[in-house]
C-alpha cells in the first residue's frame, strides 16, 4: 500500500550531478559556473548572518524592484521563488486539471516530467530536431484542448540550441491566450546569436507568457536557491499567492540583489564561458564530433551508447552527466577541466575507430 496517489508510483526521478569528495575530481555535470560567487556578493550574504533569527521578507519587495529595474518593467511583474524550479512547480500545480496536458520539447530538462506528473497531468513529450532544436511547429500541433501549458526552454537543457525571437514571436501568435506559456530561460544569459529572444517584447504583448529566470547559473548562485518570474501584473501576482511562504530565503535576497548590482562582472564571467565554449566545440569538431550549436554553458553528445564515453571521463577524472540511450550532457568549466573533456573525447573517438 502507497501513502500517495498511485500514478506517482513510476515517477521518473531527477538524476544529480554526483558531488565528489575526491578534489582531483572535476564535476562537469549540473551546469554550474566555474566561479565562485563574486566577492560582492559574498559580502552581501555575511551581512545577512546576523539577522537570521527574522524571517525574510515574504514578499520579497526590494528583490522584486531590483529584478524590476534591471528588466525595465514595475514590480507587480515579478514573482520569486526557490530556485526557478520551484516556481515551475507552482505554475503546473496551479495551472493543472487531473488529465491535463503539459507540452514541452523532449529532451528538455528532467523536472518538467516530475512537476507535471506532481501536477497530475500528462507530459507531451515533442522530439527536439535532429539539430537538437525545439520544433515549435510540431510543438504547436501538439496542443489540444486538454493542454494546460506549454514550456519552452531555450537555451535547451540539454541540448544547448536556442530559439530565435522570430520563431518564437511566430510560435506565440499561434498559440491560444488562454494557455500559459512557460519560457525557461535559466541559461540565456550564456546565449550569443543574432535575433536573441527580446522577452519584453514578448511579454508585453502576449499576457499568457510567463519568463523564468534563475540566480544558478550565470550568477554562481546554484547553493542559494533563487530564481524569478516575468509575467503580466494578474499572472504574477497569482504566482505570488501560491508561492510557498518564505520560500526565498534572507541570504538569497540579498545576494540576488548584489548579484544584479554587479551585472558587468557577471557579464564578464558568461563572456569567459563562452569564449570556453567555443574553443572547446571546435576542437572537438576537429575531432570529428558534430556538437549541437550550443548557446549554453554545457554542450550535448548525442549518443546511443553512453558507457564508452563515461569511462574515457572517468579516465580523465571528470564526471558528467550521462542520460542513458540518448547522449551525455557536460557542462563549460574552467580551461583545464575543458582541456580534460577534450582529451577523454579524442580517446573515446579513437576507441570507435
Ligand atoms: N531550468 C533549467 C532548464 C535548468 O536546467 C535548471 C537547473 N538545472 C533549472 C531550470 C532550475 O534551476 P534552479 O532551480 O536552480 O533555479
Amino acid at each position: 500500500m502507497s501513502l500517495f496517489r498511485e500514478d506517482l508510483a513510476n515517477l521518473p526521478s531527477y538524476v544529480a550531478g554526483k558531488p565528489s569528495t575526491d578534489p582531483a575530481i572535476i564535476k562537469l555535470s549540473s551546469n554550474e559556473m566555474p566561479f565562485e560567487p563574486l566577492p560582492s556578493i559574498q559580502a552581501a550574504i555575511t551581512e545577512g548572518v546576523g539577522s537570521l533569527q527574522e524571517y525574510p521578507d515574504m514578499m520579497a519587495v526590494k528583490l522584486r524592484q531590483r529584478v524590476a529595474k534591471f528588466h525595465g518593467v514595475d514590480s507587480d511583474w515579478v514573482a520569486v521563488s526557490n530556485g526557478s524550479v520551484n516556481m515551475i512547480e507552482k505554475i503546473l500545480d496551479a495551472a493543472c486539471e487531473p488529465g491535463d496536458e503539459v507540452v514541452c520539447a523532449w529532451r528538455s530538462f528532467e523536472s518538467y516530467p516530475i512537476a507535471t506528473a506532481l501536477a497530475a497531468a500528462l507530459t507531451i513529450k515533442v522530439p527536439v530536431t535532429d539539430l537538437g532544436e525545439h520544433d515549435l511547429d510540431a510543438m504547436a500541433e501538439a496542443v489540444t484542448d486538454k493542454t494546460a501549458a506549454i514550456i519552452v526552454c531555450s537555451p535547451n537543457n540539454p541540448t544547448g540550441t536556442a530559439v530565435t525571437h522570430a520563431d518564437l514571436a511566430r510560435f506565440l501568435d499561434r498559440i491560444d491566450e488562454s494557455i500559459p506559456v512557460i519560457l525557461d530561460e535559466a541559461y540565456i544569459h550564456f546565449a550569443r546569436m543574432e535575433d536573441r529572444v527580446r522577452s519584453d517584447e514578448l511579454l508585453a504583448k502576449h499576457a499568457n507568457l510567463i519568463v523564468l529566470r534563475t540566480f544558478s547559473k550565470a550568477y554562481s548562485l546554484a547553493g542559494l536557491r533563487v530564481g524569478y518570474a516575468l509575467a503580466h501584473p494578474a499572472t504574477a501576482e497569482t504566482l505570488r499567492t501560491v508561492g510557498t511562504p518564505f520560500g526565498v530565503n534572507a541570504l538569497a535576497q540579498r545576494a540576488a540583489i548584489a548579484a544584479l548590482d554587479a551585472t558587468d562582472k557577471v557579464v564578464a564571467r558568461t563572456d569567459d564561458v563562452v569564449a570556453e565554449r567555443e574553443r572547446v566545440i571546435a576542437e572537438l569538431a576537429d575531432l570529428g564530433f558534430a556538437i549541437p550549436r550550443s548557446q549554453a554553458n554545457f554542450m550535448w553528445f548525442e549518443m546511443t551508447n553512453v558507457e564508452p564515453f563515461l569511462a574515457a571521463a572517468e579516465r580523465h577524472r571528470i564526471v558528467v552527466r550521462a542520460f542513458v540511450g540518448d547522449g551525455v550532457r557536460v557542462s563549460i568549466g574552467t580551461p583545464e577541466a575543458n582541456d580534460r573533456i577534450i582529451a577523454a573525447a579524442a580517446e573515446y573517438a579513437k576507441s570507435l575507430r
